[in-house]
């Protein structure tokens, strides 16, 4: 057992809590605050017993000094503060006096908010790259280390692994519940029903070899069916192909042939496009100038028939291009099916989580997970370093 932010006496001391404030912005505007949201359990308990806190963050990916701007976190901190109701001091710089001086002037219920750990990405990688005399800077400047940063759980980083190794430290409490929610998959809740969709075959490789074994059924939609289809000799016209993946699929199908079960019809459109014609047609009368953007009414019966006596559903990457109104039905349907079972329900992924929050869906599932590739690295089975790097009880 790991410890948790419970197991410290946190009054007065400097506490670091490592969150994943990785949300969308858009010119500098925030678009879905659900991670901020998501660590105020964490955030709020501390403050509640008195720490000093001190918060970090990564957001986005820096790769040159250009990067730095678009992706400051400066936003977040004003959103944090309106959702904390109350003053959440910024460090403009990740190392230095000005750092040092807004550490040491803390009182105890005062937030400090860091600028993006990844600002040391450049130069030097030193954040990515688990820089040893960073991981140890940053955990000079306090006392406790918490690591509630579950979207970067499965990465060896600075601001997690790295500071981890210097301070006594914890998990918050959305690691905790995420890790909880998920370790109920390797449960023997059967039927299980696995639900994968999204654009690429290559990303879920590990996903579809480890999961095939466990579940009982895998509904396979989204761009990832047509190499699949390719795979059973269909033509699937100008549909998005893992040409690398075609001879993986042909195994899978092969060997799992009563677990696997691929779209029957689809609705396809001549242009990656929500502006142009689209048509339902079974899946084997795609025309050579088509791509299939989203599954059809009869796939989304078949689905739902699949769904009806699950008893845990795992669902990963939307059924279609959901951005695009026009092809969003079959994820939204499959949505309305699933939270209409009687069973465990977990969504997991950046994409199928926005879907089902755009949609309205996802405060109706068991858990809708905050992590995209560290869900399927713990489905997979792989250690989390940003757990297990966590003192034990
Ligand atoms: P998640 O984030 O849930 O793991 P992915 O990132 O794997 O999901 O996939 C999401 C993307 O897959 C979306 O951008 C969506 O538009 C795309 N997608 C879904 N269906 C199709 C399709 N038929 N053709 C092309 N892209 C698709
Ligand atoms: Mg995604």
């Amino acid at each position: 057992m790991k410890k948790t932010i419970r197991d410290f006496d946190l009054n007065n001391k400097k506490v670091i809590i490592r969150c994943d404030f990785n949300v969308p912005i858009k010119e500098g505007k925030i678009i879905d605050d659900n991670r901020i949201k998501e660590s105020l359990a964490t955030i709020n308990y501390a403050l509640e017993n008195g720490a000093k806190l001190i918060l970090l963050s990564h957001l986005g990916r820096i790769k040159e000094e250009t990067d730095k701007e678009k992706n400051s976190l400066a936003p977040v901190a004003i959103r944090l503060s309106e959702l904390l109701n109350k003053e959440v001091k910024f460090s403009h710089v990740t190392h230095g006096e000005e750092l040092e001086n807004l550490v040491n002037n803390l009182q105890s219920g005062e937030v400090l908010l860091m600028e993006n750990t990844r600002y040391e990405d450049v130069p030097g990688k030193k954040e990515s790259g688990n820089d040893p005399e960073l991981g140890a800077y940053w955990a000079s400047l306090g006392e406790i280390f918490i690591n509630d940063a579950f979207g970067t759980a499965h990465r060896a980083h600075a601001s997690n692994v790295g500071i981890a190794s210097h301070l006594p430290s914890g998990l918050g409490f959305l690691v905790e519940k995420e890790v909880n929610a998920l370790e109920v998959l390797k449960d023997n809740n059967h039927p299980f029903v696995v639900i994968l969709g999204g654009s690429k075959v290559q990303d879920k490789i590990g996903v579809i070899e480890n999961l095939v074994t466990k579940a009982d059924k895998i509904m396979i939609g989204g761009g990832m069916a047509y190499t699949f289809l390719k795979a059973k000799g269909i033509n699937i016209g100008k549909s998005i192909l893992d040409e690398e993946n075609i001879d993986f699929c042909k195994k899978i199908l092969e060997k799992y042939s009563d677990k696997i079960v691929l779209p029957v019809d689809n609705v396809v459109t001549e242009e990656y496009s929500n502006a142009v014609p689209y048509r339902t047609i079974p899946v084997d009368q795609i025309n050579e100038n088509e791509m299939g953007l989203d599954i059809g009414e009869e796939t989304v019966k078949l689905f739902s028939e699949t769904l009806e006596n699950a008893k845990m559903v795992f669902w990963n990457g939307p059924l279609g291009v959901y951005e695009f109104s026009n092809f969003t039905k079959g994820t939204e349907k499959l949505l309305e099916k699933l939270v209409n079972i009687n069973a465990i329900t977990i969504l997991g992924g950046g994409d199928i989580v926005a879907a089902a929050s755009k949609l309205g869906y996802k405060d109706k599932v068991s858990h809708a997970s905050t992590g995209g590739g560290v869900t399927l690295e713990f489905m997979e089975g792989k250690e989390l370093p940003g757990v297990v790097s966590i003192q034990d009880k």
